[in-house]
């Protein structure tokens, strides 16, 4: 039996784990954190339960779903979300739900979408152009360009476009004048539904995948030597392997490696992310939520988006209590507050807003996740290209969201690592 190891405990490499498994291989995973899931983990406060980040699954993969099912059962979101902006509150998307708005605003922004310019998707190739031409001028600046620094830690102009998929509504003028004349009763979500595991929190979706996986926790990898096929620990140790799969960031493997060229050096160093705190916070009263989640994109607020893990779940709170989690996000270079000050804001604002009062708190934390989201400026696709190549001449197999450097969700994680243990199989 070939040894197989497997760097990172996510989505990705419990599914790679999972699939050799299924074919008659056995793998050893390493996990530097002292439990596994990685993004899909969660943390609990006093009683209060939070993931790290929003997180439902809405996977459209029949058996992936049944997997998910194996672990216990769903609750069933409708994908209902809403949009703060200066004092209003929007249904999303917010293009398509003016209605609360002053009838100045919304003339500027119809206005501005008539006028828009009419140039072909395919032609264009930056962000900020892409949201011109979807949504007028007016409303570009003011939603999509605040909200893409607050999101993605860049403006909008530093972006591509092959990342949007549907991920963005683009509305026609009718769609949008009938937003702007009533309340919406259509959902122009990209998905139908949003599930979430009714016990457990989000990681809970993976039990099932986990067991039977064998998984060293509290083992970061330090060093990999490719020519002598061995990895070195934290702790000191050393293993070797036969194949090596990793779901490591891409930046982080390259600094484990040995004499890797400058070209390669270079471009791993040039993969732009974000990374960000979670402001958890726990309330004394079970009504204190009342969106499932919502994005916020005055600049002068903190967080881009906050939701509710009472909402998700109840399971994720005390009898009686609710809570909110607030993402705040910078790009990887930004200088990045310190966390004291970035959570006193947060709680300031939000209570501005009048979402809670300070007695109203019981838990209030803050956390930092080094990697996010991946953003996709106009030189990652050959910059994450050069890095892959060198780890394949190198014999590592790199997946997952950031092993792959992709906008991945959850069960795209997955089937990428299934795909990669497929690889090893078929090698
Ligand atoms: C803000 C946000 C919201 C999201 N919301 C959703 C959502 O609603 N639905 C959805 O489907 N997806 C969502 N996702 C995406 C989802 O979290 C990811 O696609 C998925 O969790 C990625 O899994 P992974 O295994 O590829 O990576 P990870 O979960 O990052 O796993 C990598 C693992 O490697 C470990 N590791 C790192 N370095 C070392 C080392 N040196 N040695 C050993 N181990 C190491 C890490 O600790 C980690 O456990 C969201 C992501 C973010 C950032």
């Amino acid at each position: 039996m070939k040894e197989v190891v497997i760097l990172g405990g996510g989505i990705a490499g419990l599914s790679a784990a999972y699939r050799l498994r299924q074919a008659g291989w056995e793998s050893r995973i390493f996990e530097k954190d002292p439990d596994w899931g990685g993004l899909c983990g969660n943390f609990t406060i006093n009683g209060f339960r939070f993931d790290r980040f929003v997180h439902f699954t809405f996977t459209s993969d029949p058996q992936l779903q049944q997997l998910f099912a194996a672990s216990g059962p769903l609750w069933n979101h409708p994908p209902v979300s809403s949009n703060y902006y200066h004092g209003y509150w929007l249904y999303h998307p917010a293009q398509n739900n003016l209605y609360p708005l002053p009838t100045e605003e919304k003339v500027k922004i119809i206005a501005g979408f008539v006028k828009r310019k009419q140039v072909p998707v395919s032609e264009i190739t930056d962000y900020e152009t892409w949201l011109r031409v979807q949504y007028g001028n007016y409303f570009a600046e003011h939603f999509p360009f605040a909200y893409t620094r607050k999101y993605w830690g860049a403006e909008p102009k530093e972006l591509e476009t092959k990342w949007v998929g549907n991920r963005m509504h683009a509305p026609t003028l009718e769609e949008v004048l009938k937003g702007a004349f009533e309340k919406p009763t259509e959902n122009f979500y990209y998905t139908s539904v949003m599930r979430y595991p009714q016990k457990g929190g989000f990681k809970s979706i993976l039990s099932a995948l986990a067991q039977g996986a064998d998984i060293t926790l509290n083992k970061q990898a330090v060093s990999i030597n490719p020519a002598a096929k061995s990895v070195c620990f934290a702790d000191g140790t050393t293993g070797t392997y036969e194949k090596l799969l990793s779901s490591l960031p891409l930046p982080e493997i390259v600094n484990l490696l040995p004499d890797v060229p400058a070209s390669v050096q270079n471009s791993a160093k040039s993969l732009r992310h974000t990374c960000g705190y979670q402001i958890s916070l726990g309330f004394n009263k079970p009504d204190i939520a009342k969106h499932l989640w919502f994005y916020i994109y005055d600049e002068d607020i903190p967080p881009a988006r906050v939701y509710s893990p009472s909402l998700k779940s109840p399971d994720n709170v005390p009898q009686g209590c609710s809570s909110l989690q607030a993402e705040v996000f910078y790009g990887n270079t930004a200088s990045i507050p310190p966390a004291q000050t970035v959570l006193q804001t947060t709680v300031e604002k939000l209570q501005q807003m009048g979402l809670f009062k300070s007695e109203d708190i019981l838990v209030k934390d803050i956390r930092f996740e080094p990697y996010a989201n991946i953003t996709f400026d106009h030189a990652i696709y050959q910059n994450r290209q050069i890095v892959l190549d060198y780890l394949t001449s190198l014999g590592i197999y790199s997946m997952g969201r950031f092993g792959k450097w992709a906008y991945y969700w959850t069960h795209q994680a997955f089937e990428d690592g299934k795909i990669t243990a497929e690889k090893i199989i078929n090698d």
